[in-house]
């Protein structure tokens, strides 16, 4: 990635990302974040940091309390980006008892990146797209 794909979040401060990794998409999107380091794009580990909350792979019922309670402890302003189809809509496992239908059902997801698992350009476009909207 070149430093030309760097997104100006703004003059002084970076975007601080909490990556809920629930399955295989999580994987992916360590992975990608990794590997584009010039995005202006920070990880962090608490939700008390995060600006965007990346949601990625399977959300079970009984773990979406605490996906909710991770957004819910974020400050304002704060983002989802729902990462691949598990996530979208429950994927592969939509007619599971236990897999919650998209975690649009609990949480304003503002971007939703499509895939199985999702390609890294993949959730580099989707946070241009969030860029796009922070910045509208
Ligand atoms: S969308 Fe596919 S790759 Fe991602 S968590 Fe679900 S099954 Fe795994």
């Amino acid at each position: 990635m070149t430093a030309s794909a760097r997104l100006e979040w703004g003059t002084t401060y970076q975007v601080t990302v909490l990556e809920l990794g629930l399955a295989c998409c999580g994987v992916e999107v360590m992975a990608a974040l990794d590997r584009l380091p010039d995005l202006g794009v920070t990880p962090v580990d608490g939700a008390g940091e995060a600006h965007v909350l990346v949601v990625s792979g399977t959300v079970t019922d009984v773990m979406l309390p605490a996906v909710i309670r991770s957004y819910e402890a974020m400050p304002e302003p704060r983002y989802v980006i729902s990462v691949g189809a598990c996530s979208n809509t429950g994927g592969p496992y939509w007619d599971s008892y236990s897999v919650t239908k998209g975690i649009d059902q609990a949480l304003p997801v503002h971007v939703a990146v499509p895939g199985c698992p999702p390609r890294p350009e993949a959730l580099l476009e989707g946070l241009k797209a969030l860029h796009r909207l922070v910045n509208a």
